[in-house]
């Protein structure tokens, strides 16, 4: 017999097991998430994976189990075995996939720290940008003959930058936003 984990992993359907401990799958694939107060379906289920994407947490059918009935992994798969009849082989050799788990964890975690880099650096951003547009009303040239003041063209010299930012926290890519991360210091967008 195979490992466990790997078997239910691969022959069980997560949404049938999302149903079976009473969680409602809408046709939008989507339910309620058991690792946070959700009142609107934020869990996605996807290549037989959940993810939420309200708070980042998911997994597969085991960890969406272990949630659901604060069991440990290894008590997960045992009760998956059980309720639907898997009989599965739990003397034989296999590693429990403690190091799988982790680096799930782990991924978690960074995903959860750069979820809230982007919002904090777009909420810093936005006020930013509605300094630098109070600026452009406020010394915006009367006449073609004076010389601009430096707020005025700092400003105007910015709000390019600025908004290409915000647009990127918002409807960019991971990657486009990754490269913002790597990027941020060299943009030089902050008032001086
Ligand atoms: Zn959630």
């Amino acid at each position: 017999m195979s490992d466990p984990y790997e078997h239910i992993r691969q022959n069980l359907e997560i949404k049938e097991v999302a149903r079976r401990y009473g969680l409602e799958v809408n046709r939008h694939h989507k339910s309620l998430c058991p690792w946070h107060t959700d009142s609107h379906p934020s869990l996605s289920f996807k290549n037989n994976r959940c993810h939420c994407f309200a708070c980042g947490a998911g997994g597969s059918s085991i960890d969406l189990v272990a949630k659901l009935f604060d069991l440990e992994p290894l008590e997960a798969v045992k009760k998956i075995s059980a309720d639907f009849g898997l009989n599965l082989d739990f003397k034989g050799e296999y590693r429990p996939d403690t190091v799988k788990i982790q680096e799930m964890e782990r991924q978690r975690q960074l995903q959860k720290a750069f979820d809230d880099w982007c919002d904090r650096t777009y909420s810093d951003h936005a006020q930013l940008a509605r300094f630098y547009w109070k600026n452009i009303l406020k010394y915006k040239p009367v006449s073609e003959m004076v010389e601009f003041h430096p707020r005025y063209v700092k400003a105007i010299h910015q709000w390019e930058t600025v908004n290409y930012l915000l647009d990127t926290l918002l409807k960019g890519t991971h990657e486009e936003k990754i490269e913002l991360y790597k990027n941020l210091n060299s943009l030089e967008v902050w008032a001086s």
